[in-house]
């Protein structure tokens, strides 16, 4: 659904002023939003919402240097906009998904839970292991970690806590050998 909306968006983007905030807020490559836009989501969401918890997912791709090195970088830029596609269409309305580095993707959820956030993880990272990411150098096999953390209503913990905390997670899993979900 996500994936649609980003097509859709930029279907009715006309005039030249929308054009270049778009362009200001999304990434060229992938179209899903940039790192600074999703910072801001997040850091919105945590001031507005003291009340309802927020999860974040941290994700990052497995290995994608060997892709690059094996395939080229041209194939490594579409292995990463299919990874897109597959983290898109995993998301509910509210959900966003931004990249926040080269092969590394940030999404925020408002109103998750740890069980559920643990849950779209899972789920996507099983997507991810399950289906081969169809190329011009062929089918490629592509594996992705995780890292979850969820800030409870009521704390006091800022967006770059809050990131840390699923990046550190994030760095378990893939000292725990990659392809898994790990929280913090
Ligand atoms: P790990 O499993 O530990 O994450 O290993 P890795 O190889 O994925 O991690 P590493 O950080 O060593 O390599 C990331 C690579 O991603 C290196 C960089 O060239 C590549 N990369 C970053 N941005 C892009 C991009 O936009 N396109 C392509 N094709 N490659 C990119
Ligand atoms: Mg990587
Ligand atoms: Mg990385």
């Amino acid at each position: 659904a996500l994936a649609y909306g980003i097509y859709y968006f930029s279907f009715i983007v006309n005039t030249t002023e929308e054009k270049l905030r778009f362009q200001a807020e999304h990434d060229l490559l992938t179209g899903i939003l940039n790192r600074n836009t999703i910072v801001k989501i997040l850091v919105s969401n945590i001031a507005g919402n003291q009340n309802r918890m927020i999860a974040i997912i941290m994700t990052d791709i497995d290995h994608f240097k060997r892709i690059n090195d094996r395939h080229g970088h041209l194939v490594g830029d579409e292995v990463l906009k299919a990874v897109t596609r597959f983290l898109g269409i995993s998301l509910r309305e509210g959900d966003s998904l931004g990249r926040f580095g080269g092969e590394e993707f940030i999404m925020v959820l408002p109103g998750c839970h740890l069980s559920a956030a643990l849950g779209v993880a899972e789920r996507i990272r099983r997507l991810v292991a399950d289906t081969p990411v169809s190329t011009s150098a062929g089918d490629i096999k592509v594996s992705m970690s995780f890292g979850v953390a969820v800030m409870q209503s009521g704390w006091s913990e800022d967006s770059e806590a809050l990131i840390n905390r699923a990046d550190k997670a994030l760095y378990s899993a893939k000292n725990n050998g990659r392809n898994r979900v790990e929280y913090a």
